[in-house]
Formats: structure tokens, sequence, C-alpha cells
């Protein structure tokens, strides 16, 4: 019996807008996996939500002035919107500061591990502010990187250089809040997770060494040459002194005291990857489903496979850091209120991590502040959904960075438009001038239907060799390459000359290339779901029954096709030019 498979896009963070680097990285790719399962009929389930808690969240709410929800809920709704539109079908879409179930369940995982000796108390230094009475975490600091020198470094992280940074380091700090608040530096205390047991640890290495093999190449150099073996795995810091946030919990698993954790929550990259399970659960309760089926493997069973599609800034906690909290988390007891694995069961780990290298914008990293974006919603407005999916996954930053280029979408969706659409449009109009819009039938050309018969074996079968390997853009390219195949059919058997004097021998010419038109609609359903739908009411075809792409489905001779129009419209070169002017006009105009 197949396995279940759990597919996550990474949890987006609630404070801002997605922009379409977003979206190709961990979000279109993990929509075309999962749609591609559905099509052959595996079990899957697809599932993500905003990552609400952190300093990103509660800085941005103090500034605006509103309460922490409303920053969250505003943003949870913008990527909801923009995700649907672009036609990404989660089938749940959570949000980490919905208590039940993720306040319990993140409370667990740290209760686990810190039952099995994983954290420890780590003494420290933050810089505390007065006037407010509290700690300053991370981006609550602002100062000069120690690194590189630029002026305006976050506590946590140098804009410049990049660097991971210690905000009790940084130079000249100030508070992000009251610049001219004078900042004191006090002693405190975090729970930190020590990693440098990972490695070794028999628990994991099996896992990690099988893990290993299936992931892309930029991914291995990142986990395991410059991580792994390159830097070293140390101790992480998993609390903050924050307002907002799953509070540590105060007792252990055998109800005593964990210490005095007042006003301490879970650091949010600690917290946030658990929301894939409370997601899951969300899920499961609504559709009513079992959860534990995708997340908890049992004595002597696989369990399901766990795909986690991330952009390259997430690498590190999806290959390591999870997978320990995930290990870790086994006991061979049981306790009161549990959640997760009981004894003798552990939380399945991942299978594979695709991630994606960045998307940026006419050669520049995409940035709101300059100005330097394509409004999502507004882009939705001017194009449809399948033009956008085909062009990012066209140009999908699949082994490099790679770029959103105006006049390349342009490029691409002309492709789009003259192979496929033009290919679909040609034969089926063909049918209906001179067939009465039905399959004519087919008399001899062997040779011919043995080469479109293998034309659509040997491109299909690609592409799923292609998407199961998660290459999509080389997959995108196979169905392209079927509609190209059938335009070269039609320039060799020419039905327009032969109607001329064999109206039969047109006949077959055409029934044949209407083959290639069923199995075109498949492949293009990962990709540009509209369009596929429209091919299909062309052909007059229900809805695919789930199952393997082959054999392919066949139109009969006879067989009534409904009504043909134009598939794919071509964007207007004015209109290019027109993007591209005002894209400049607005980073020309945006403060610097
Ligand atoms: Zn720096």
């Amino acid at each position: 019996m197949a396995r279940p498979i759990l597919v996550t896009s990474a949890l987006p963070y609630a404070n801002g807008p997605p922009h379409f680097g977003h979206l190709t990285g961990a979000y279109l790719p993990a929509d075309i996996f999962v749609r591609y399962q559905r099509l052959i009929g595996s079990e899957v389930v697809f599932i993500c939500g905003t990552d609400e808690h952190g300093v990103g969240v509660t800085l941005a709410a103090e500034q605006e002035g509103v309460p922490y929800q409303e920053v969250v809920d505003r943003w949870h709704k913008v990527w909801l919107d923009a995700c649907t539109r672009l036609g990404i079908e989660f089938d749940n879409f959570s949000q980490t500061s919905r208590r039940d179930p993720h306040f319990g369940l993140s409370q667990e995982f740290f209760r686990r591990l810190f039952h099995n000796g994983h954290l420890e108390k780590k003494e420290t230094q933050q810089y505390y502010s007065a006037a407010t009475d509290r700690f300053l975490a991370d981006r609550y600091v602002r100062g000069t990187c120690y690194i590189c020198g630029h002026e305006n470094a976050r506590g946590d992280e140098c804009p410049k250089c990049g660097s991971w940074l210690e905000s009790s380091k940084l130079l000249d700090p100030r508070s992000a809040l009251d610049p001219d608040e004078k900042l004191e530096l006090r002693d405190a205390w975090q729970f930190e997770i020590d990693l440098a047991p990972f490695k070794d640890d028999p628990a994991i290495k099996p896992w990690l060494d099988e893990f290993r093999k299936g992931l892309k190449p930029n991914v291995v150099t990142f986990v395991f040459d410059k991580t792994i073996e390159g830097e070293g795995l140390e101790s992480r810091p998993i609390s903050r002194d924050l307002p907002w946030g799953v509070p540590i919990p105060e007792q252990d698993l055998d109800g005593e005291s964990i210490g005095d954790v007042a006003g301490k929550v879970l650091y949010v990259w600690f917290e946030a990857p658990i929301g894939y399970i409370s997601s899951t659960i969300e899920w499961a309760r609504r559709e009513d489903r079992d959860w534990r089926r995708y997340w908890i493997r049992k004595p002597g069973e696989e369990g399901a496979r766990l795909i986690h599609f991330i952009g390259k800034d997430n690498i590190t906690f999806h290959c390591i850091l999870w997978p320990a909290m995930l290990a870790w988390q086994t006991l061979e007891r049981d306790f009161e209120g549990r959640q997760g694995p009981g004894p003798g069961e552990e939380y399945v780990r991942p299978e594979n991590v695709p991630a994606n290298e960045f998307l940026n914008l006419e050669g520049r990293k995409f940035s709101k502040s300059e100005g330097w974006y394509i409004d999502v919603q507004d882009f939705l407005e001017r194009y449809d959904a399948d033009m956008a999916r085909y062009y990012l996954c066209a140009a999908m930053p699949e082994t490099a960075d790679s770029d959103f280029l105006w006049r390349e979408f342009k490029v691409r969706t002309d492709e789009l438009a003259n192979t496929f659409g033009n290919f679909a449009s040609r034969v089926l109009k063909f049918a209906a001038k001179y067939f009465e819009n039905r399959v004519p039938p087919l008399v001899g050309l062997e040779d011919e239907a043995q080469a479109i018969a293998a034309a659509i074996e040997t491109r299909t079968q690609a592409l799923v060799d292609h998407i199961e390997n998660y290459r999509f853009r080389r997959a995108l390219a196979e169905f392209r390459g079927l509609a190209e195949d059938g335009d070269k059919f039609m320039d060799r058997t020419k039905p327009w000359q032969l109607r001329k004097t064999d109206l039969d021998a047109a006949g077959s010419s055409i029934h044949l290339a209407l083959q290639l038109l069923p199995p075109l609609s498949v492949l293009a359903a990962p990709f540009v779901p509209v369009l596929s739908a429209r091919l299909r009411a062309m052909l007059n075809l229900s809805e695919r029954t789930p199952g393997p792409l082959l054999p392919a489905e066949r139109l009969e001779a006879g067989h009534a096709l409904g009504e043909a129009a134009v598939l794919v419209e071509k964007v207007p070169d004015e209109q290019i030019e027109a993007e591209v002017a005002a894209l400049r006009a607005r980073a020309g105009d945006a403060p610097s």
C-alpha cells in the first residue's frame, strides 16, 4: 500500500506581503508537486499557515500602535488571498497564534526535550530598557555591526553582511523603540538546545545518511559541507523574553517546577515548525481525519512521506534543527495529556527538503521599501494566474538565483500561446470546420500512430521522473515539448493540403493530432490548472479520475468535441513596456 504524503510550504512570517520571490521559492513548487500527486491518485495533504510570533511582529505592532493580533491577522489574510488567487490550494492554512492545539503541542515539545536532557539554562547578558521595564530581544536593539561596521544592524542579524549577531555585542547599541534611551546590559538567562550530539546520535544517523541521498546538490553543500562538517553544531537559544509567543511551560513531565519562567516564551524559530503539526491537527479535526497517520510512525511501519518545500534561508532549520527536535521527542514512558508519539512510536522525519534559491526582480532584490517590487494582487488583476504560474515555473531558481524579467515574462507566455495554445486551437478548429466537430476515423498512418504513442509515453515518463525529483523547470519543458511534437506532426502530415485531395487522409491526421490533446491537458494540470480545465472542456472530457498517467486517455472516432476557442491570450508588447516603465518610476520615486 502506498504511503500517505504530507507536503508543507515554509510558514511565511506574518509581518508583510508575499512577493513573487517567496511564491516561487516555497509555494508554487509545492502546489505543482501536490497537484501532480493528486493527479496520480496519491493520498496527499498540503499544509501551511502563518508564523506569527517573534520580534518582527511585536516591533511592527508597537511602532504602529495596534495589538499584535491585529498585525498577524492582517498579513495572514493577505498571504492566504495571494496564494489562493495564484491557484495554490492548501488543505489547511493556519496561524501559530491560534492557541489550540498549537500552544499545548509546542509546550509538549519543550517538555519532552527537557526530560530527555537536551535543554540547559545558559547565563547571558542582554540589554535592558528601564523605561519600559523589559529585556530587549533581538531586533529591539539596533547598533553598529561588530563584523562589518554597518551602522544600522539589527540585534539578531546584519542586513549588510548577513551575519547572525548577538545583540549584547553590538557597538553603539540603542533601542529600536526609542533611540535616545540609555540601555544597560544586565545578566539574564535563556534555555538552549545542544545540537552537538546531532550528527553522531544513533537515533539520527541512519535517517541522516538516507536523507542526504535525496537532497538537491545545493542543499547537500549547505547542510553537510558548510554547516555540519564546516562550522560545526553548537547550542542555540530556544527561549526569549517577550510579551508575545508561546509561554515556556512551568512544569516538567512529572509536574515538577521548571523554575521561574515568567515572561519567557519559546523562541520563534523553535516553535514555528511545530505549526506544521498543529495545522495538520486543525485540518484533521475539521475533516474528521487522523493527523497521526501523517506524523507518527509506529514500530515496524515506514510512516508517511514528509516533504518540506522551503527557500534557501530555511535550510539549516529544516535539515538539522527541526529533525533534531523531532527525533528527540521519543520517550519510553507515557504522561498525562500526551499528544505526540506514545512509547515505541516516533515522529516521522523529513524525507526531503526541496529548497530553492532566490528569485530577484530585474537584477535586484525585491524590496518594498525601495519601490522595487511587483504587487502580487495588482499583478493578478491584469494577468491570469496561469500565466504567472507558467512563467514563474520556467524561471524557478532551482539550482541558482534567477530573475523575474518583464520581457522574459512576455517571451515565455508567448511561448505557451504559440505551442500549447496554438496547437490545440489549430487541431480543434480543423475538426470543427471539416469533420462536424467530431473525432474523424483513423485509416492507415500506422507509423505516425506509433510515433504519436511514443511521444506521449516518452514525454509523460520524463515529466513524472522530473516532478518526482523536484525538477519542475524540466518537467514543464516536457509538457511544452509534447505540444511541440504535435506541431511537428501537423507540419509533417499537412492535413490542410490533404483535405483538398483526400479528406479521409486529412481526417486520419487530425485523429492522431487529437490524441495528443487529452495527455496534454493532463500534463498541463500541475502547472496551469485553469488552462488544463479549459482544454478539457474544449475536448468535451469530464474531470479525469485520479490514477497512473499511462496509458494515456484516448479520444475514440466519433467522439463529439466541445467548443473550440482561443486557449491562451498573448500579452501585448506595449503593456510590458508600461510595466517596466512603472517599476522604474516607482523605484526612482522611492526615498533612497
Ligand atoms: Zn555586518
